[in-house]
C-alpha cells in the first residue's frame, strides 16, 4: 500500500517543490478559501485534579461559589441565546441548560461535600461524566466537548479569570483552536471570522455543523502540527482540499480568497431549483430531525421536500417510549412544515452513536454491528409498529403521503417484512442503503418497497470497515472511496431497472463535486442539511450531463479515492 500523507492529518502534504513548506492537511469540512491573520481562541484554564480537603464548616460555602459561578455561566449563555438566532440560538440554550443539569450539579455537590474545592469538585464531576459518554461513542462522545466547555467556563468563573474561547477580533481572522465547544461557534460573527481550523473533530463534529451553518470555511482535525501558527500570521485555508498554507504568497491569497468569496456570494444567492447546465432537473430535499429544524428548512425555500426526518434524534433525552399521539404530534409538525411536498420519514435509527433509553440494547461489545436501526425491532416489533402507527396518525387531515424507510436494511427477508408493516397502514415504504449487502441485493430488496436512499456515512463505514467517528481513519471514512461509489451505482442501477426512486442522504450529497458524481451514477435525488444545498445547486448548474456523466464513469473505475475525486475535478471544474 503506498502511504498516503492523508493518512495522518498531522502530517505535512508531502515534499513542496518550491521554498514555501507544504501545506498542513486537515479534514475539510465547509469549502472556500480564506486567507487572513490567524487567532487562536483563549486557551482552556488548567484543571486540577486534587488540592487540599475543605474543613466540614466551609463546604456549604464552597457549594455556594460554584452555586453562583454555575449561574453566572448559565446567564452568560442565556443572554447570548436571546441575540441569537435559528440553530445559533438553539445551541447556546442548550449548553446553557447544560449547566444546571441536576445530575451535574449533584455530581458536584457529592464532591465538596467529601471535602475537595469547588474547583476540583466541578472537575472531577465532568471527568465522570466524560469518560461515561466516552464509553458510548459516537454522538454520545461528541457532547463531552459540551461537557468540558462548561466546565472550563465555571471553573475560570470560580477563579475570576477571563472566560475562556472565542476572543472577539476587531479584523477579520481565521480562528485556530483546540476544538471548539457549540457554545464557542453558535455566537461567531461571519464577517470577523472567515475561517476555522481545529486540530480535533470530525465530519459531524459541531465546529463543521455549525461552520457549515454560517458557510464560513472550515477545517477540523488538523492534529498537533497546527500549534506551529502563531497569532498574527497569515495564513490560507481550503476548506474543501482541507489544506492550510502557513506561508502564503499575499497577493495570491488575497486574489484566491476573493474569487472563493464571489463562488460564495453565488451560492448564497442561489434559489433552486436544481439543474444542470443543460436543463435537467435534479431534486434537493433537506435532512431534518423535529418540526422546528423542518420550518427552518423549509423557510430557506431550497428543499423540495424532506429527504431524511431523523426521528430517533426526537427521542434522544426520552427515558421512555414516547406515546403514539406523542410521537404523531412530532411528526405532523414535519409533515405540516413541507405540507403537499415529499417527506422522508425514518423510522429509529436507535443504538450505537444514538441510543435510546427505551430502544438500544444495553453493553453491546461493538454497537455499531450489533443491535442498531431496524435490527432493534427483531425480537420486539412493538416498538416499530408503533411508530409506524403514530406515522399513520400523523398524516391525517394533513395531506401529507410520506415515504417512510427502515434504516440498516440487510436482507431481502427484513425487506419484505418491513414493506408489509408500512403497506398494512397505507404507507410508502422504503429501504435506506447503508449495509453493502443491501446494495449487493439491489434487485430483490425493490421487489418489495418503493424507493432506496443511500446513507452514505454508514455505507462508507461499513464499505471500509472504518469507525465513521474516527479522525484518524479519515482517508477510509472517504464516500469517494472506489468501492463505496460501486455500491452506490450498483443500488442506483437497481433503481433505474425497477423504474424506482434512489436518493443519497448522507453527507456525501452535500458535497458539490460528490453530488455532481452521484448525479451521474444514476441517484435521482439528494438530501442534505439545508444550508449545504444552495452550493450543491450551483455547482450542478455549472455541469453538463456529458461532464456528469464522463466525471461518474471516471470517479467509479478511479484505484483510490483521491483519484477518483481529481478526474472529478477536472471534468467537473477544470473543463476537461
Ligand atoms: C447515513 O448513514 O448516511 C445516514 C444518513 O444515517 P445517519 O447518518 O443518521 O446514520
Ligand atoms: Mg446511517
Amino acid at each position: 500500500m503506498s502511504v498516503d500523507a492523508r493518512f495522518d492529518p498531522a502530517t505535512p502534504a508531502g515534499e513542496s517543490t518550491d521554498a514555501a513548506p507544504a501545506p498542513l492537511l486537515g479534514i475539510g469540512v465547509v469549502a472556500g478559501i480564506a486567507a487572513s491573520p490567524a487567532l487562536w481562541a483563549r486557551p482552556r484554564p488548567q484543571l486540577p485534579t486534587d488540592g487540599p480537603v475543605v474543613p466540614e464548616a466551609e463546604r456549604d460555602e464552597q457549594k455556594e461559589r460554584f452555586d453562583v459561578a454555575a449561574a453566572t455561566v448559565a446567564d452568560r449563555l442565556k443572554g447570548r441565546s436571546e441575540k441569537a438566532e435559528g440553530h445559533a440560538a438553539e445551541v447556546l440554550e442548550a449548553t446553557a441548560a447544560l449547566v444546571t443539569d441536576k445530575g451535574w450539579r449533584r455530581a458536584v455537590a457529592k464532591h465538596i461535600d467529601s471535602g475537595t474545592t469547588a474547583v476540583v469538585a466541578t472537575v472531577r464531576a465532568t471527568d465522570t461524566f466524560v469518560a461515561k459518554f466516552e464509553k458510548i461513542g459516537g454522538l454520545m462522545a461528541e457532547r463531552t466537548t459540551d461537557l468540558k466547555d462548561i466546565r472550563d467556563r465555571v471553573v475560570a468563573e470560580l477563579r475570576g479569570e477571563p472566560e475562556p474561547g472565542v476572543p472577539s477580533p476587531e479584523e477579520p481572522v481565521i480562528l485556530l483552536a483546540e476544538d471548539l465547544a457549540p457554545a464557542d461557534t453558535a455566537g461567531l460573527d461571519p464577517e470577523l471570522v472567515r475561517g476555522i481550523v481545529t486540530q480535533l473533530g470530525g465530519k459531524t463534529s459541531h465546529t463543521a455543523i455549525i461552520a457549515r451553518q454560517f458557510g464560513i470555511p472550515c477545517v477540523v482535525g488538523a492534529g498537533s502540527a497546527l500549534t506551529q501558527i502563531q497569532d498574527g500570521s497569515l495564513i490560507l485555508i481550503d476548506g474543501e482540499a482541507g489544506e492550510i498554507e502557513t506561508t502564503p504568497d499575499p497577493l495570491k491569497a488575497e486574489a484566491r480568497a476573493k474569487e472563493s468569496a464571489e463562488v460564495q456570494a453565488k451560492i448564497r444567492s442561489w434559489t433552486g431549483p436544481a439543474v444542470t447546465a443543460d436543463g435537467t432537473r435534479v431534486q434537493l430535499l433537506a435532512n431534518v430531525q423535529d418540526g422546528a429544524g423542518a420550518r427552518t428548512a423549509a423557510a430557506t425555500g431550497l428543499p423540495e421536500g424532506v429527504g431524511l426526518f431523523r426521528t430517533e434524534l426526537c427521542f434522544l433525552s426520552a427515558q421512555s417510549e414516547p406515546s403514539v399521539e406523542t410521537q404523531a404530534g412530532i411528526y405532523r409538525e414535519v409533515f405540516e412544515a413541507f405540507h403537499d411536498q415529499k417527506v422522508v420519514v425514518r423510522t429509529l435509527d436507535a443504538g450505537s452513536d444514538k441510543p435510546l433509553a427505551f430502544a438500544t440494547m444495553p453493553d453491546e461489545p461493538n454497537p455499531s454491528l450489533g443491535v442498531r436501526g431496524v435490527r432493534i425491532a427483531f425480537d420486539e416489533p412493538g416498538v416499530l409498529e408503533r411508530q409506524l402507527d403514530a406515522v399513520a396518525e400523523a398524516v391525517k387531515g394533513t395531506g401529507a403521503k410520506p415515504w417512510v424507510m427502515a434504516p440498516m436494511i440487510a436482507t431481502v427477508e427484513e425487506a419484505e417484512w418491513y414493506g408489509k408493516l408500512c403497506r398494512d397502514r397505507g404507507l410508502i415504504p422504503g429501504v435506506m442503503i447503508e449495509v453493502p449487502s443491501a446494495a449487493l441485493l439491489g434487485d430483490e430488496l425493490l421487489k418489495h418497497v418503493e424507493f432506496f436512499s443511500i446513507g452514505t456515512n454508514d455505507l462508507t463505514q461499513y464499505a471500509m470497515a472504518a469507525d465513521r467517528m474516527a479522525s484518524q481513519l479519515s482517508q477510509l471514512t472517504d464516500p469517494w472511496q472506489p468501492a463505496v461509489l460501486k455500491l452506490i451505482k450498483m443500488a442506483a442501477d437497481a433503481g433505474q431497472r425497477a423504474d424506482k426512486p434512489v436518493g443519497v442522504c448522507g453527507e456525501a450529497a452535500a458535497d458539490p463535486l460528490l453530488a455532481c458524481v452521484l448525479v451521474g451514477l444514476g441517484v435521482t435525488s439528494l438530501s442534505a442539511a439545508a444550508p449545504a444545498l444552495a452550493a450543491v445547486g450551483v455547482q450542478l448548474g455549472q455541469a453538463t450531463d456529458e461532464q456528469i456523466a464522463r466525471a461518474a464513469e471516471a470517479a467509479v473505475s478511479a484505484p483510490t479515492a483521491q483519484a477518483a475525486r481529481d478526474s472529478a475535478f477536472d471534468i467537473i471544474k477544470g473543463g476537461k
